[in-house]
């Protein structure tokens, strides 16, 4: 009697962890989703104001996106977005989080990470991408390419929105710049 209730208690457990577990997820690209990254934001950013260590935020954009579904397919896109996730999956460490931010944009966040590790990180990314090679049915696509903004919490936003606000702002001045690069925040956080 006793064993049956602690298995069914078991059994529930487990299921609530991968209800969890599949809210959190982006279902294409198996990495965390938007939620988490707020979620993570939250978390982190007390801890680092807590212990004094710096977080840091790469968001990343695929540079041309449209023009590649266009030319390829939306199927040869989502392929795209995975191979990318791979990518980042390749290149964070233990306690980095790889989330999909939106459609076709992605985020890092490193905890207890200096800028210049952010900018070391999100240049191995950025080649990674430039560097596949991939093939959609049979045909090899183009090259594709994304670029970056990075910003440092408490360097360059004082919470969680600044923070992606400012690294967004980066991102803009990537594009701008000519895509396939990785651009550093210019924001000041407000004291
Ligand atoms: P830019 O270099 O300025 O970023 O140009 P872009 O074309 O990438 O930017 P834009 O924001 O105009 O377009 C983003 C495109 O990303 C639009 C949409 O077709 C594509 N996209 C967004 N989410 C998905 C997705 O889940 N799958 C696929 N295949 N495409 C997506
Ligand atoms: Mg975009
Ligand atoms: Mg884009």
């Amino acid at each position: 009697r006793e064993r049956e209730l602690r298995r069914s208690n078991d059994k529930l457990q487990k299921a609530l962890r991968e209800t969890r577990e599949l809210a959190i997820t982006d279902a294409l690209t198996g990495l965390h989703n938007r939620r988490y990254l707020w979620e993570l934001l939250g978390r982190e950013l007390l801890k680092s104001r807590r212990n004094r260590t710096p977080v840091a935020a790469i968001l990343a954009d695929i540079d041309h996106f449209k023009r590649f579904n266009d030319t390829w397919g939306h199927e040869a896109g989502d392929l795209v977005l995975k191979r990318v996730a791979d990518v980042i999956r390749e290149h964070v460490r233990g306690s980095d989080i790889g989330c999909r931010y939106g459609g076709e944009e992605l985020a890092v966040v490193l905890p207890e990470t200096t800028l210049e590790v952010a900018v070391e990180r999100a240049e191995r990314i950025r080649l990674g991408i430039a560097g596949l090679r991939l093939e959609h049915g049979g045909h090899p696509l183009d090259a594709i390419t994304a670029s970056f903004g990075i910003a440092i919490f408490p360097q360059h936003a004082d919470n969680a929105e600044a923070l992606l606000r400012a690294a967004d702002e980066a991102l803009y001045e990537a594009k701008k710049a000519g895509r396939n690069r990785v651009v550093v925040s210019q924001a000041a956080a407000a004291a």
